[in-house]
């Protein structure tokens, strides 16, 4: 392929990627992602798909108003994507708890609560009534009634399959090897044949870096490795999530639980360890010992796209026009896809967004001296 020219060439299909591109089809703008395996299996496939708003909001503000705002696109887009695709995301509303084992997340829950008056406290007495398999360990929690989860790898096919259906394009199994601008275009050379391009979106994952350090500024990327396994109880155990400090369990409409995560800062590795699944088993058996009599269903690793303040990095490069970035959103990027894909959207189509959100997204962020780095160890 030579030099054919497309108005959005987005570099990476995870769920990301693909949902820029829907976005961007629907909206009657032309994109083609190019990803160079096969899409939707790198974080994208390994993440436990939870929409978990509360869990990973502290504090009110723009970043709980953009998740939120993120989790409610999910609702029809079960359907809209549904009747363009027939694919199911698998959406499930049934709520999140998060439940405290010691004194400190038990002080961190109620601060919570008062913060953000819609989630309902339960007593560990109250817990225990609800979910009778909880140990005494647990000490009291917070149920999120909104917050559910999708099946990922699903959502991330339907976004690409809804996009296609709106006239995006999309090239896999060739990646993108160097992107430079000349005469105000974009020239993208892909491992086979070239591209030119008016706008590109680096929606790469972890290995977004690149992109970052050969564009002039620093690198934000922090690949942070985690690893999950399932098990398939044969009788029902629970409707909602549970999220834990150290581990959270996600049951799936087709009756799995999937179980998760570790969290290995600056590790890219495929492995599924022994010695990470111990860890979680131990600490998941702890609080549930009567799971361990169920079926092992299976394991898996990915490497989440973590950045050093643990926000997405969202926006145009401070000097090269049309180059976008897309990436960073570390262990939400399952939650983040609609209001990425959105928002990305109308940076490239020039509808305003607001200044709150370009701020805090923005690629520059990093260059600026004493910013704040997040804590990978939880
Ligand atoms: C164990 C685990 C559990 C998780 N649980 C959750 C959860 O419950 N909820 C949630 O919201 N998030 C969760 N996450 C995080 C979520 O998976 C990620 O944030 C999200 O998948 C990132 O999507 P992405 O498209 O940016 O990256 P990816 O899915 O990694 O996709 C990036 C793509 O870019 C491609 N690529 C890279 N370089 C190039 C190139 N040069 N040319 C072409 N293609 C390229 C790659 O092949 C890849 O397919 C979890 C992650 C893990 C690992």
């Amino acid at each position: 392929m030579m030099d054919k020219h497309i108005d959005t060439l987005v570099i990476g299909g995870g769920i990301i990627g693909h949902s820029v591109s829907y976005y961007l089809s629907e909206s009657g703008l032309s994109s083609l992602v190019v990803e160079k395996n096969t899409s939707g299996n790198r974080a994208t496939k390994a993440a436990a798909g939870m929409l978990g708003v509360h869990t990973e909001n502290k504090e009110a503000g723009a970043f709980h108003q953009f998740c939120e705002n993120s989790r409610n696109l999910y609702k029809k887009l079960s359907t809209d994507l549904y009747a363009q695709t027939e694919i199911d995301i698998g959406f499930s509303q049934c709520g999140m708890l998060e439940i405290a084992t010691d004194p400190r997340h038990h002080d961190d829950l109620l601060a919570k609560r008062d913060l953000f008056p819609d989630l309902m406290y339960l007593s560990g007495h109250q817990l225990r009534e609800r979910i009778p398999a909880v140990t005494k360990k647990a000490s009291g929690a917070l149920f999120m009634k909104e917050d559910g989860h999708v099946e990922p790898a699903q959502a991330c096919e339907a976004f690409k399959r809804g996009a296609l259906a709106y006239g995006g394009g999309l090239l896999e199994n060739n990646g993108v090897v160097s992107v430079e601008k000349s005469k105000g275009a974009f020239k993208v050379h892909l491992e086979n044949g070239s591209l030119t391009a008016e706008k590109v979106v680096v929606a790469s994952g972890a290995e977004s870096g690149r992109w970052f350090t050969g564009t002039g500024l620093s690198n934000p990327m922090v690949p942070t490795k985690g690893e999950c396994f399932s098990i398939k109880p044969d009788r029902h155990f629970v409707n909602e999530t549970l999220f834990f400090r150290n581990f959270y369990l996600v049951p799936k409409l087709d009756g799995r639980l999937v179980i998760g995560a570790t969290t290995i800062p600056e590790d890219r590795s495929t492995a599924t360890t022994a010695g990470g699944l111990s860890k979680l088993m131990n600490d998941v058996f702890s609080i549930f010992p009567d799971l361990q009599e169920e079926a092992f269903h299976g394991c898996w690793s990915g490497v989440r796209p973590g950045s050093v303040d643990g926000r997405p990095i969202i926006g145009e490069h401070p000097e090269i026009e049309g180059l976008y970035f897309a990436t960073g959103h570390y262990r939400n990027g399952i939650l983040l896809a609609p209001a990425t894909g959105q928002i990305i959207k109308d940076m490239i189509a020039g509808k305003t967004v607001p200044n709150v959100l370009k701020e805090m997204f923005s690629p520059e962020r990093f260059q600026r001296e004493g910013g704040s780095r997040y804590e990978y160890s939880r």
